[in-house]
């Protein structure tokens, strides 16, 4: 028979059960014996959930209250002394680690969070010493939550982030300068006594995750899977069998890594994102390896369509036969909501379309069933190919005057109509602005008053007309508030925004939006993304509003303010019908015409904010990151090129590491960039000079995340260090991002000090 297996499962609960009971817990309102028993609850009702659904291979270990590699760090010991040297609770030392510890006369931040592979979700860095060593941790809680499904019934399979992704995503602590991988043969031994004990406590198998087989690796790195499995693999009838699994990319490059698993049980391998990787990896498995086929998407929303998995199952199950296949999610389901049964709003028929963690843990024992007896499954099978049908039919996904515009783009209209210099000239005399100009990112603080006028608005308990006023208010106070701060480009201060994507989304067609659908981001922070689900555009202009009326009350240019097309794309769930590129292409025709009737509206510097544009960046290098920088530039330039001469664009990214893909964000060919650099050396700026970058730059000049108000002084070093790598008539003057999270005094504190040191050196040149 052909088993079924989950992957992960998401943690969070139906109603961020998790993050309200960290939250808590935190707080001060929740014991621990509490936390502790709400993570136990979650546990046995994400299992159970898992068991009904009929699947045969149910895991554990994959339940985090933080992070699953942060509890990897603990279950090695791999704690840094200035954490254990607190003498925390081991939840507290945990918490610490994910969040930093202000409490108690304690005071450690936290460890480096990073995003995890190019999802939206963020792990903890392992930090590693150079006299590191590892044992394993009493009570581990690997074994703990096994036992735990056990004692309720359920068998499962414990996951395990494997010894070489673990080194491999790992970093030397400051002030050592180890290179993890050294660590390895340190480490194995602790996976070798953790797979005894896990077998001692039953387990028949676990599934430990190496995710870095995905990448392009150096040769240390590919060389380290050899003693690392064949120490594992020794360990025989004493330890469980292992399954290695890979997801979010292929594996192909790094099969001259595969003699590493010969001895293991089996290698799980993503089909979602890379079907063409089954029939090579079929011909590389031993005579009795098994493969765990991942056919239904960890990462997205979408439904099954059963009968192309069935199609790849079945090529997999008549090479290996039934018993050598076992379906499974592509990878965790981390990335997914938990269940669509809370979805009370959405449209009747594009309710149907989707699949949320629940739902996809049915569809794997579905599609087990399928493969060799798809009788027993035919109402299931005929029900999923009549919703496939009906998506791919439905006039919401097909938009005919959406493709007509898209065939009708032109290479041309990529492109501004005169280079850079004619550009500027224009501008100057146009915009009228002085050498260092000073401006801001977009937003000003998102005030409780404003919340609360905006959930009236949306419940319907105040009128459109009443909202509007209200939202004129607040533009004027941001206005005012920037004359008496003497800013050079004002703002709106994007009172009216509930959120840079959703905000977009909800005046856009093809987009749908859910009421529960949340994912975990990191830790306790979560994130609701919309949902593409046709083909997109502008019923009518979305900004113009509030830009024109923001324009109509103030005496300096007034920047118009979208989120870039990219970046809408990214921050939601996309089809899986379409390439990205073509909603890409679509979301850059909408915003196009946005630009033109700003501009049209007498709005003549507009910025388009692209902060994602960088982590949709493939994970290996090659075509297909050459393909996605070309399709990713191109939709920029698509949306911002529609405009004269004297129009000055802008773009905002929130990050500065621009070494390896400076010349795609040169290629936007925008007038101006804003980007964040106040925490990052200014050397970063240094490829800005090397590169010869003509246009205008302004490096964030001081960090917003904190509520802290830098002195002139530190303003003016600030901009010092960055003219030894810009042209004083290169530079504009901004924060390092939008000013939404802040309170008011600080954000006139902070700017009152940035424009005074502008002023600075705008007499010194
Ligand atoms: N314009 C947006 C703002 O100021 C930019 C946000 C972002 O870069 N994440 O809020
Ligand atoms: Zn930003």
């Amino acid at each position: 028979m052909v088993q079924s297996s989950v992957l992960g499962f998401p943690r969070i609960g139906v109603l961020r059960d998790l993050k309200k009971a960290n939250e808590a817990y935190w707080g001060g309102k929740l014991s621990q014996a509490e936390l502790l028993a709400e993570g136990k609850r979650l546990r046995l009702a994400h299992w159970k959930i898992q068991k009904d659904a009929g699947v045969d291979i149910i895991p554990s270990n994959d339940f985090a209250h933080y992070d699953h590699v942060l509890d990897h760090i603990q279950l090695f010991n791999a704690v840094p002394e200035r954490y254990t040297s607190q003498k925390l609770d081991p939840i507290d030392e945990y918490f610490a680690m994910g969040r930093g510890h202000q409490k108690g006369g304690v005071d450690v931040p936290a460890l480096e969070m990073v995003k995890w592979f190019d999802s939206n979700y963020h792990y903890v860095k392992p930090t590693l010493q150079d006299n590191q060593t590892f044992s394993l941790a009493k009570d581990p809680k690997p074994v703990r939550e096994f036992l735990e499904a056990k004692e309720a019934g359920i068998v499962t399979r414990p996951v395990l982030v494997g010894p070489v992704s673990f080194l491999a995503l790992g970093k030397a602590d400051r002030g050592s300068s180890v290179n993890p991988i050294t660590l390895l043969d340190k480490l194995v031994p602790v996976y070798v006594e953790l797979l005894k004990a896990l077998k001692a406590a039953g387990a028949e198998s676990v599934q430990i995750d190496e995710p870095v087989l995905v990448f392009d690796l150096a040769p240390e790195i590919k060389n380290a899977f050899k003693p690392a499995y064949e120490a594992i693999s020794a360990l025989g009838s004493a330890g469980p069998e292992v399954v290695v699994a890979t997801y979010f990319g292929d594996i192909v490059h790094n099969f001259d890594i595969l003699p590493a698993f010969a001895n293991v049980k089996g290698i799980h391998v993503d089909l979602v994102r890379n079907p063409e990787q089954l029939e090579p990896v079929l011909k590389q498995l031993g005579p009795t390896q098994i493969l765990s086929a991942g056919v239904v998407d960890g990462r997205n929303i979408w439904k099954n369509n059963f009968a192309k998995s069935i199609e790849l199952l079945q090529t997999a199950v008549k090479t290996l036969g039934a018993d050598r296949v076992i379906v499974a999610t592509s990878s965790s389901l981390l990335h997914t909501p938990h269940t669509l049964a809370s979805e009370k709003k959405l449209p009747a028929e594009v309710y149907e379309w989707f699949s949320f963690a629940v739902e996809k843990v049915k569809e794997v024992a579905i599609l087990a069933k399928a493969v060799v007896d798809p009788e027993s499954v035919k109402a299931e099978l005929e029900a999923n190919a009549a919703t496939v049908k009906a998506r791919s039919e439905s006039a919401r996904t097909n938009d005919p005057k959406v493709k007509e515009r898209q065939a009708s783009v032109t290479p041309e209209m990529h492109n501004r109509k005169s280079p850079f210099d004619a550009r500027y000239s224009q501008q100057k005399t146009h915009l009228k602005l002085p050498l260092f100009p000073t401006t801001t990112i977009g937003s000003f603080p998102q005030t409780q008053e404003i919340r609360v006028q905006r959930n009236k608005f949306t419940k319907g308990e105040i009128s459109a007309e009443a909202y509007d006023d209200f939202i004129k208010k607040e533009i004027d106070l941001a206005i005012s508030i920037q004359d008496e701060l003497d800013l050079d480009v004002y703002v709106h201060g994007e009172p009216e925004r509930n959120d840079m994507v959703q905000y977009f989304g909800e005046r856009l067609t093809g987009y749908v939006f859910t009421t529960h659908a949340w994912v975990q981001s990191y830790g306790s922070r979560c994130v609701r993304p919309p949902i593409i689900v046709g083909d997109i555009s502008r019923p009518a202009p979305m900004t113009v509003k509030e830009s024109k009326y923001a324009a109509s009350v103030s005496k300096k240019p007034m920047k118009g303010m979208l989120t870039g097309p990219v970046t809408c794309l990214r921050w939601s769930f996309p089809r899986n019908d379409v390439h990205q590129s073509v909603q890409c292409q679509q979301l850059a025709l909408a915003l196009r015409d946005e630009v033109i009737d700003l501009e049209k509206n007498g709005i003549f510097v507009i910025q388009v904010d692209e902060p994602a544009l960088r982590e949709g960046l493939p994970l290996r290098k090659g075509s297909e990151r050459d393909a996605y920088l070309q399709w990713a530039v191109d939709s920029f330039k698509l949306a911002t090129a529609g405009v004269e001469d004297s129009t000055q664009i802008h773009s905002h990214f929130c990050y500065s590491e621009f070494q390896d893909f400076f010349h795609a964000i040169a290629a936007l060919d925008a007038d101006v960039l804003s980007i964040e650099n106040s925490k990052s050396d200014a050397k970063l700026l240094k490829v800005f000079i090397d590169e010869s970058y003509p246009r205008h730059i302004g490096p964030g000049v001081y960090d917003i995340h904190s509520p802290r108000v830098p002195a002139e002084e530190e303003f003016k070093q600030r901009i010092q260090e960055m003219l030894q790598f810009l042209r004083p008539d290169q530079l504009w003057i901004n924060p390092d991002c939008g000013l939404k999270t802040r309170q008011w005094d600080e954000v006139k504190g902070a700017l009152t000090h940035m424009v005074n040191a502008a002023k600075y050196f705008r007499e010194q040149y």
